[in-house]
């Protein structure tokens, strides 16, 4: 039998399908994003999954209201221009869900293994999906 993986290394493996998952959400069926903060236009592959309340807190590091497609620029600088993201998100969902995401990240605990290996199969099969109905390579 294989060695189950650790809490880390399944942290790790559901932060890559994740990220897939956002970013091929927000594409376009030709593989393009546009990047939540600065609009510019850029093929999935190439974006980040960009956090609003960040990563570090685990109570919203896999909620999906908190995460899009962002490229490298914004999501490295400024701290990933949280004023414009949030703006964008009001703009998207509303201000109360907005507030209701900050108050979330504020919950201190997140995922146990067992919910991380819940989330890697149902993100697995999610990334899945959009691949067959989205163009995921370049030509
Ligand atoms: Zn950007």
């Amino acid at each position: 039998m294989k060695k189950p993986l650790s809490f880390r290394q399944l942290q790790k493996k559901l932060d890559r399908i994740f990220s897939e998952y956002i970013r091929l959400r927000d594409a376009d069926s030709n593989g393009y994003v546009r990047c939540i903060t600065c609009g510019k236009v850029y093929f999935w592959r190439d974006v980040d999954n960009g956090h609003y309340c960040e990563r570090a807190r685990f109570s919203t590091r896999f909620n999906e209201l908190n995460c899009h497609a962002q490229c490298k620029n914004c999501n490295w600088t400024h701290e990933g221009q949280k004023m414009i993201y949030r703006k964008k998100l009001v703009e998207l969902y509303g201000a109360q869900e907005v507030e209701k995401l900050e108050t979330i990240s504020q919950i201190s605990g997140g995922d146990d293994s067992i919910s991380l290996m819940y989330k890697i199969l149902e993100y697995q099969q999610k990334v899945k999906v959009l691949k067959k109905i989205k163009v995921v390579n370049q030509t």
